[in-house]
C-alpha cells in the first residue's frame, strides 16, 4: 500500500468521523479518538474499501453488514466502556466494531455464528496486532458460560426480547447495549445489573440484522 492511500484513508476517517459520528451527537472523545483510528476499510470488502467510510452499513458476505459509523460509536458511548473492562460482543461481523471495543477496553471476546465470517475477522485482527480480541464461533444468544461475567455486553444484531442468560452474565453494575424488537427495525436498549435486578432504558431506533439462535430468531424464518 502506497503512502498516498494511506493518507487518503486518513484523511477520509476524520471526515467520517467529524461529520458522521461527532456531528451527529456522539461527544465521547475517548470513542471518537477510537474511531479515528481504527482502519474501517481492512474490515469492508476489498472491492468496497473506498466507499468504507461513507455513511451506509456495508456489506460483508453471508448476507450480513458492518454497522454504519454513528452506530459503532453510539453502542461503544452507550456501553460507557473503560479501559480495565471485559467486553463480550455477540455478532463479530467484519470485526470493525470489535476492533473499536478493543482500543477501548482491556479485553474483547466476540461470538460469531457464521464460521467464514469469524476466521475472516480474526485475520484481520492478527494482521493489525489486536491482541486482546478473542474469537468464539458459536451462539451468542447464550452469551459465554466460559468467560462471564462481563463488565460489558455490546449484541450487534437485533433481538425479539433481551436473553436473559446474556443478561446474568453481566457483572455487578454491567452493561448491556442490545437492539431489541422486530426483525428489521429496533430500538437500541440499555440494561444496567443492580444485583438480581436489570434496569432497562431504551435509547433511540436502529436497525440491525436479526440476531439468531436459541435466545434470538429462528434462523429459518428469517429473509435476508
Ligand atoms: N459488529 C459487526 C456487525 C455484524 S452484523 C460489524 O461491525 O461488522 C451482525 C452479526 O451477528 C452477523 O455477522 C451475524 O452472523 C451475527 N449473528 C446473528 N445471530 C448471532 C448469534 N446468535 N450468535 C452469534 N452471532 C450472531
Amino acid at each position: 500500500m502506497s503512502d498516498n492511500r494511506i493518507d487518503r484513508y486518513t484523511a477520509k476517517r476524520q471526515t467520517m468521523v467529524e461529520r458522521l459520528v461527532s456531528a451527529r451527537g456522539i461527544t465521547d472523545e475517548k470513542v471518537l479518538n477510537a474511531m479515528r483510528t481504527v482502519p474501517r476499510h481492512v474490515f469492508v470488502d476489498q472491492a468496497l474499501a473506498d466507499r468504507a467510510y461513507d455513511d451506509y452499513a456495508a456489506p460483508i458476505g453471508d448476507g450480513q453488514t458492518v454497522s454504519q459509523p454513528y452506530m459503532v460509536g453510539l453502542l461503544a458511548q452507550t456501553a460507557k466502556i473503560g479501559k480495565s473492562d471485559t467486553v463480550l460482543e455477540v455478532g463479530t461481523g467484519s470485526g470493525y466494531t470489535t476492533a473499536i471495543l478493543a482500543t477501548l477496553a482491556e479485553r474483547v471476546y466476540t461470538i460469531e455464528r457464521i464460521n467464514s465470517l469469524s476466521n475472516r475477522a480474526r485475520k484481520i485482527f492478527n494482521r493489525f496486532y489486536y491482541k486482546n480480541i478473542v474469537c468464539i464461533v458459536g451462539d451468542g444468544s447464550l452469551g459465554s458460560a466460559m468467560y462471564a461475567p462481563f463488565d460489558v455486553i455490546v449484541v450487534t444484531a437485533g433481538a425479539p426480547r433481551i436473553p436473559m442468560p446474556l443478561a446474568r452474565q453481566l457483572s455487578e453494575g454491567g452493561r448491556m447495549v442490545i437492539p431489541v424488537g422486530e426483525e428489521k427495525n429496533q430500538t437500541l436498549n440499555l440494561v444496567i445489573r443492580d444485583g438480581n435486578r436489570f434496569a432497562v432504558t431504551r435509547i433511540e431506533p436502529c436497525s440491525f440484522v436479526p440476531l439468531l439462535g436459541k435466545h434470538g430468531y429462528e434462523a429459518k424464518q428469517v429473509k435476508y
